[in-house]
């Protein structure tokens, strides 16, 4: 067994327990897995959640105990306004992350949950909240600030946050490097396309713009998610169709995206149902890209210049149509992706745009995991 440090990185759902052991310093995944149906059946909660994952790991032949852990990584959603660092848990911070609670109803609750049990389990380890917000912490003004009443806004935290960061920030580290420029040098557009997913423009390393906003519903067009919509839907499905703010919250978050529309939350399912003459597959998809070529188009305008378009994420790492569609007809502005390139199934980090493509287009596999064990390894200095 190799003495490299390895940490443990929790990424807890309301109803999922996601973990990995990660060696940091070669980006080695030593184990992963996942803990889904918590609170349905065997598994009462996010203590037997845990408990179950410390079990497959042993069943696996990686007791924890036989691991060289230095630390226990979460991955919490939302920081609110003022946590965004990687940092170290404590008491004062449990406390600090219970009261952003109403930001992320969904999504810190459970983060909560999951740092409370590891806590407990593996008292004698550091334990590290690395924020999905972080990266976006220093949007500029312009981009993180709703024309909404000022006042309102100030008193009640209101800005655009941003989500997916860890992702955003690997991956554009990683295209520069793949690109072997330094990543002050370039103008990027990272596009992170999974269940959830988010753009984000990033000029000379720091992101200048992204998708998400106050919450993770801005957007995209996501598997259950809406993304963008006229804020006058809720007050009008509110006022007429007797939806509570929960029911209509729910609608969104759930059963809306490509589900909502086409039935299916995986696109390898959606891709099916319109070959099959599926016309409801068909307007989810053409929602989805059209709705990505907004955003594309969008950025390409803030960035001015844009050296590098870098898809990522269980749908942009694997859809070729979807990165095809996303970026189809504009020649005329640099972006030329090879169809041979872009069908090849590797997995690794490669380059699909052709030779004339002024602007390279990449796929980086993305590995949020990695950059969490990273994160808490800077943070107890190890
Ligand atoms: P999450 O946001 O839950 O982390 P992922 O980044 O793992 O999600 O993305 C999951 C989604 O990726 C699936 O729902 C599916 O739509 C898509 N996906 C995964 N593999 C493929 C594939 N081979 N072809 C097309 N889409 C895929």
């Amino acid at each position: 067994m190799s003495a490299s440090p390895a940490v443990l990185v929790i990424n807890s759902g309301s109803s999922s327990l996601k973990y990995a052991v990660v060696e940091p310093d070669s980006g080695t995944m030593v184990a992963d897995g996942i803990v889904e149906r918590i609170g349905d059946g065997p598994i009462a909660d996010h203590g037997a959640a845990l408990q179950e994952a410390l079990r497959q790991l042993a069943e696996s032949g990686r007791p924890l105990e036989a691991l060289p852990l230095v630390a226990v990584g979460h991955r919490v959603v939302h920081g609110g306004p003022d946590l965004y660092e990687p940092t170290l848990i404590d008491d004062a911070l449990i406390a600090e992350l219970e009261e952003l609670a109403p930001l992320a109803p969904l999504h810190n609750p459970p983060a909560v949950l999951g740092i409370r049990v590891a806590r407990e389990a593996l008292p004698d380890l550091p334990h590290v909240a690395v924020f999905d917000t972080a990266f976006f912490h220093d949007l500029p003004p312009a981009a993180a600030t709703y024309a909404i009443d000022r006042d309102i806004a100030r008193q009640w935290h209101i800005r655009r946050y941003g989500f997916h960061g860890t992702s955003h920030s690997y991956v554009s580290e990683q295209a520069a490097a793949f690109l072997d420029r330094p990543l002050e040098s370039l103008n990027q557009i990272v596009l992170h396309l999974g269940n959830g997913a988010s753009a984000s423009a990033i000029a000379h390393g720091r992101p200048v713009d992204t998708s998400m906003g106050l919450t993770p519903m801005e957007g995209l067009v996501m598997g259950t998610r809406s993304g963008d919509i006229d804020p006058g839907i809720i007050s009008y499905l509110s006022r007429t169709a007797g939806m509570s703010v929960e029911d209509i919250e729910t609608m969104l978050n759930k059963r809306s995206g490509v589900l909502g529309l086409g039935g299916a939350i995986d696109f390898r399912v959606l891709h099916k149902q319109i070959e099959s003459g599926d016309g409801a597959a068909q307007l989810a998809y053409d929602v989805y890209i059209h709705r990505l070529r907004r955003y594309i188009g969008g950025y390409l305008a803030l960035l001015g210049d844009t050296d590098v378009i870098t898809f990522t994420a269980g749908v942009g790492e694997n859809d070729a149509t979807v990165r095809r569609d996303a970026l189809a007809g504009l020649t005329t502005l640099g972006i030329d992706i090879d169809d041979r390139l872009n069908e090849n199934p590797d997995r690794s980090a490669r380059r699909i745009s052709a030779e004339t493509s002024r602007t390279a287009v990449l796929v980086i596999p993305t590995d949020e995991e990695l950059a969490i064990a990273q994160a808490c390894v800077r943070v107890i200095g190890e």
